[in-house]
């Protein structure tokens, strides 16, 4: 891939159409890669067939597009990179720096995170007995800069946090396809939501064992409902209308702490997303969720 000094990337998973929280998070990820003149990226994290339907995936690419959020180059579909995870698991393996774990949840519970099977040892799983692969943690304190948020410290405990890698019922897990991707399509910024904060410090040790350096992340306080709920297609939040993006636009822009005029949402979106780069200020950005 060309040498380029900032790519960005939205990655939805397509458990549901697209709502206001997961076009405010597009919507910055977009314009900060404007702003550094690098490349937006799309990248459908369908991973799960079992919670997700190729008819989100069509509506979530449909309303980006009716919102004039066009990435620089084709949309990546993680369900058709699994040779790339399986790769990257066999090397994992193979480093002793992933494991076979057959423990159930209960187990887990009940010995508090640690592995009653002793599985990090590397003993192979007996019998035909389904198991996950996880990714073998180091303890560590985590210090890092969020570009909104500031400096950040995470614990992360060896044993006790291993992110499942390759679940039980065969499918590669997020944790481990996020940071393959974001490495393999050369992702400088990554721009989400702050529901993935806590995640960030393993990705870090992900990325570290790949041999890879982590990228710049930027965490956008998530959106709430008026329960004060996060806006999250679990809690039903109403999909976008596409017939209206101006509106959507205009008010993910004062959602992000911009202050477009009363009269943009009566512009077409391509002259809302020029106002928005030539107007973006990232400090405004609400440090907290609203
Ligand atoms: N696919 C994840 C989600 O929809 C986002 C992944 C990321 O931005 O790192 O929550």
């Amino acid at each position: 891939m060309a040498d380029i000094s900032y790519r960005g990337r939205f990655a939805p998973s397509p458990t549901g159409p697209l709502h206001f929280g997961s076009l405010v998070t597009a919507l910055a990820s977009y314009l900060e890669a404007r702003v550094h003149q690098g490349q937006w990226l799309v990248r459908v994290e369908d991973l799960d067939p079992l919670r997700e339907s190729p008819e989100a995936t069509e509506r979530i690419l449909h309303s980006l597009n009716c919102h004039g959020l066009i990435p620089d180059a084709p949309v990546r579909f993680q369900s058709r990179r699994h040779d790339a995870y399986q790769a990257v698991i066999e090397r994992l393996l193979s480093d002793g720096l992933a494991y076979r774990c057959a423990c159930s949840r209960k187990q887990l519970q009940q010995h508090h995170g640690r592995h009653p099977e002793h599985c990090r040892e590397g003993r192979s799983v007996p019998g035909n007995r389904p198991f996950a692969i996880r990714f073998a943690l180091t303890d560590e304190t985590c210090c890092w800069q969020d570009e909104l948020l500031g400096p950040q410290i995470q614990r992360v405990i060896a044993e006790v946090d291993d992110p499942v890698i390759l679940r039980k019922e065969g499918f590669f897990a997020y944790q481990l396809a996020v940071v393959v991707d974001d490495i393999d399509q050369g992702i400088t910024d990554v721009v989400r939501g702050s529901d993935l904060l806590d995640l960030t410090s393993q990705q870090q040790q992900i990325y570290r064992a790949l041999g890879a350096t982590p990228p710049n992340w930027l965490h956008i306080p998530v959106i709430l409902n008026e329960e004060g709920q996060k806006l999250s297609k679990q809690n039903h939040a109403p999909a976008l209308d596409d017939r209206q993006p101006a509106g959507n636009l205009t008010s993910a822009l004062a959602a992000l702490g911009q202050h477009p005029p009363a009269n943009l949402n009566q512009q077409p979106v391509e002259n809302i997303l020029a106002w928005a780069t030539r107007h973006w200020q990232r400090e405004a950005i609400p440090l907290t969720s609203r």
